[in-house]
């Protein structure tokens, strides 16, 4: 029993928890009353950031490493795993596949074993919209046909696909999550978005404004979308973070394998987010027009009525304004100080 008398919840391995969705998802299931514990490689997660703001216990390490795995399961009550470590750059995975297989495939199979042998049979996956490809129907839903087009969008199918099997065969049950794009920093300013190299358009653009760069790129000004540019879906990552502490209880309450998208349905455009960040910012921003970027698909819009419905799941920042605004207190924090 718990201090104020209830049962205490269980524990949740979360994988990739030092990175930037994982550690709002930490930061969700915490506040939310789980004992969390952490594997992470830190090749790009933040070990700061878990020390400074969270609880969780923190083992270094990687999801390769099945004797490191095993250990984990035999050492904690694990009732069910979040899985976020994986690389996740488009364009690196058009250049370098094999780093991608190993690392987003290999990985998530050796962790789903540890998991079967340890009889641990509920997973929360971290999967992406890009496993659609270019949409046919927009917003898109989730039977939507599947032709990914880069190897880290066909990397999270595969993954998606043992899951269905794993699901029928061993009753191992999961919950995938389509995300589109992931964006913003905890409203409270304790976490945020710092990849090394960064790669990511917001980022990138509050980069530019906080002048740690002289401009940022526009990769495609002719794609067919109303300006020009790549049209994407941003989502607060604090939305997504709390659509995996639904998902994790759709599970610990008996629910069954299940893919959701989580989008607001509203798109955007590579040239509305610049305009929309120079008036969070109330910077000028300098834009440059570039070649498309390999592995792009031209506009990806969500709808997600299914996790609305299913999970009760309701984004609470919405507006791309304040997505935005959220991320620049948190780069002004992080890296202000550099300027
Ligand atoms: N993008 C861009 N310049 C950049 C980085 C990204 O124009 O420096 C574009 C990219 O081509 C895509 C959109 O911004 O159309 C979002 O890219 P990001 O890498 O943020 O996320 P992704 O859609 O690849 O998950």
């Amino acid at each position: 029993m718990g201090a104020d008398g209830l049962q205490p919840k269980p524990t949740i391995l979360v994988t990739g928890g030092a990175g930037y969705i994982g550690s709002h998802a930490v930061l969700a299931l915490e506040k939310a009353g789980y004992q969390v514990v952490i594997l992470d490689n830190l090749v790009y997660g933040h070990e700061d950031l878990v020390k400074q703001t969270l609880q969780a216990k923190l083992v270094v390490g990687d999801i390769t490493d099945r004797a490191l795995l095993d250990t984990l399961f035999a050492t904690y009550n694990v009732a069910a795993v979040m899985h976020f470590a994986a690389y996740i750059a488009v364009g690196e995975s058009v250049t370098d596949p094999a780093k991608y297989y190993h690392n987003n495939v290999v990985g998530a199979l050796t962790l789903m074993e540890a998991m079967l042998a340890a009889s641990v049979k509920r997973f929360v996956f971290s999967s992406t919209c890009a496993i659609y490809g270019p949409p046919k129907t927009v917003p898109i839903p989730e039977d939507h046909p599947q032709n990914p087009i880069s190897p880290y969008a066909v990397s999270k199918l595969m993954v998606e696909k043992i899951l269905a099997d794993f699901g029928r065969a061993y009753n191992f049950q999961s919950v995938c999550f389509r995300y589109f794009n992931a964006a913003g920093a905890d409203p409270d300013g304790r976490l945020g978005e710092d990849h090394t190299p960064e790669t990511h358009l917001i980022p990138l653009v509050l980069f530019t404004a906080l002048g740690r760069r002289e401009s940022v790129s526009i990769f495609g000004t002719d794609y067919p979308t109303p300006d020009g540019t790549c049209v994407r879906d941003y989502i607060h990552v604090s939305d997504l973070a709390t659509a995996h502490v639904l998902g994790l209880e759709y599970l610990l309450k008996g629910g069954t394998t299940e893919f959701f998208n989580l989008g607001n349905g509203n798109g955007f455009s590579v040239k509305q987010v610049i305009e929309i960040a120079q008036k969070v910012t109330g910077k000028s921003i300098v834009a440059i027009a570039q070649d498309r970027r390999p592995g792009d698909p031209p506009s990806l819009v969500g709808g997600s009525e299914k996790a609305r419905k299913v999970l009760g799941w309701r984004p609470q920042y919405p507006n791309l304004e304040d997505i935005i605004a959220h991320a620049w207190q948190w780069h002004k924090y992080r890296h202000g100080n550099r300027v």
